[in-house]
């Protein structure tokens, strides 16, 4: 074995795999098109100040998960954790705001998190997402859930749930999360170390607790819907309106509270019961304060991410990838005949047909069973005869039926089938 492996937390997506990665950024592209969505790529890595005003300093996220240095220029730079910041800086330096009054953007691409790697969780993984840039009515927000909702569904995913919640605007933040520091001040003695840090830095991020006892602390305290605005409540009810009459179903879940300044009214987050305990598979919400943070002007947004190596890890088994187009081997195990394979293939290419060309002169049988062990739909053989004769046995492997075909038949044979 080779002294070079990966890198603990990464992976090498193998070519046995790659047709799934494949399907499924496929159902991607197509999805969010359907949606109105165009593509943003930005670069992997960005200034570190990004992501740490992006998504606040005092996330595990910045303070403890990023890959950061200092480059020879003593530019401070990191890998990017997630994507949301580098497409606000985007839309900012490039002032997509004024080509457009609202931006309808989805991305796709590795992201880095140093994490303690476990099933569903890597060091380096791949996110989608998608942000809606400009508007600030209901009706994005149930447009956004819902193509989150749309692409798990075409993947064929089941047993998802979708997790729904507000923390209103500002004004109701800052209510609650006195009223939460006022509520958890006398249980102080029974949180947890990272707890006790947090009802300074960022009490919301308590909400997020794994810990039994901190739960249940939580689940008798003060929830935000208590603290809505009569604004807040009515952009809240008309979206979950607007999702019940697509059928979508969700459940409410107070506790799903962002813990960052810049996330406003709509969260949500789809989780799946068959994924083990990394069960968070998408997960978004407005965040109408950002861009204004990250130096552009006042827009409201909304977005979401969603980890395609869980969705990838969730998707039945079952669910076979449909093949698209016939595959066929040409075996060709007459070296004079070579020349001819090639200019076959390339006319056969042009009817979108998979063409596997033999290169490595392998005998007959060899051949055959290559063909057999990638799934071919059809072999062309020709041999010192067909050639000779300027033939072809075309075989279908499903049923074994073969017939001998001029090869400059050969062409239209296939045309006809596929048409
Ligand atoms: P976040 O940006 O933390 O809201 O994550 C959005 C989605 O990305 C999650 O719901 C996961 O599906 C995925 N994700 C986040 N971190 C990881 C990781 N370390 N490994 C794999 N997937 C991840």
């Amino acid at each position: 074995m080779s002294s070079f492996n990966t890198v603990k937390g990464t992976h090498d997506i193998l070519p046995e795999n790659s047709d799934k990665w494949q399907n499924l950024e496929k159902i991607i592209h197509h999805c969010v098109s359907l949606f109105g969505y165009k593509e943003i790529r930005t670069p992997i890595i960005e200034k570190t100040d990004l992501f740490s005003r992006g998504i606040g300093e005092n996330t595990d996220v910045i303070s403890k998960e990023m890959y950061s240095w200092v480059d020879k220029d003593e530019t401070a730079l990191s890998l990017r954790p997630e994507m949301t910041a580098s497409i606000v800086r985007s839309y900012i330096q490039h002032s997509l705001g004024y080509q457009s009054s609202l931006q309808r953007l989805y991305y796709i691409g590795p992201c880095f998190r140093r994490e303690r790697p476990q099933k569903g969780r890597q060091r380096q993984f791949h996110q989608f997402g998608v942000e809606a840039i400009g508007s600030n009515h209901p009706e994005q927000d149930a447009e956004v859930v819902s193509l989150g909702w749309e692409i798990l569904q075409r993947a064929g995913l089941k047993n998802l749930e979708l997790k729904l919640s507000s923390v209103g605007s500002g004004e109701c933040r800052n209510k609650y999360i006195d009223a939460l520091i006022s509520y958890l001040k006398p249980h102080k003695s029974k949180l947890s170390e990272i707890s006790k840090q947090r009802l300074i830095n960022n009490p919301l991020r308590i909400l997020d607790t794994k810990i039994k006892a901190e739960i249940e602390i939580i689940n008798s305290g003060p929830t935000i819907d208590q603290f809505y605005t009569n604004d807040d409540r009515k952009h809240f009810n008309d979206v979950q309106s607007y999702l019940k009459s697509m059928n979508i179903p969700f459940i409410l879940d107070p506790l799903l509270v962002r813990g960052l300044d810049y996330y406003t009214h709509t969260t949500f987050e789809i989780t799946s019961d068959d994924i083990g305990a990394q069960n968070a598979l998408l997960g978004g919400g407005r965040y109408n304060k950002l861009i204004q943070s990250l130096g552009g002007k006042d827009t409201p947004a909304i977005g979401f991410a969603a980890g395609m190596e869980r969705i990838l890890l969730a998707i039945p088994d079952s669910k076979k990838i449909k093949k698209i187009n016939n595959i066929i081997h040409i075996v060709c195990i007459e070296p004079n005949a070579l020349g001819s394979a090639q200019i076959l293939s390339k006319e056969l290419r042009t009817l979108d047909l998979n063409i596997v060309l033999e290169t490595m002169r392998r005998s007959m049988k060899a051949q055959m069973r290559e063909a057999n062990k990638c799934n071919a739909d059809y072999v062309i053989i020709i041999g010192e005869e067909e050639h000779n004769q300027k033939t072809a046995q075309v075989k279908r492997l499903n049923d074994g039926t073969q017939k001998t075909i001029a090869q400059n038949k050969i062409f239209n044979h296939f045309k006809s089938l596929t048409y």
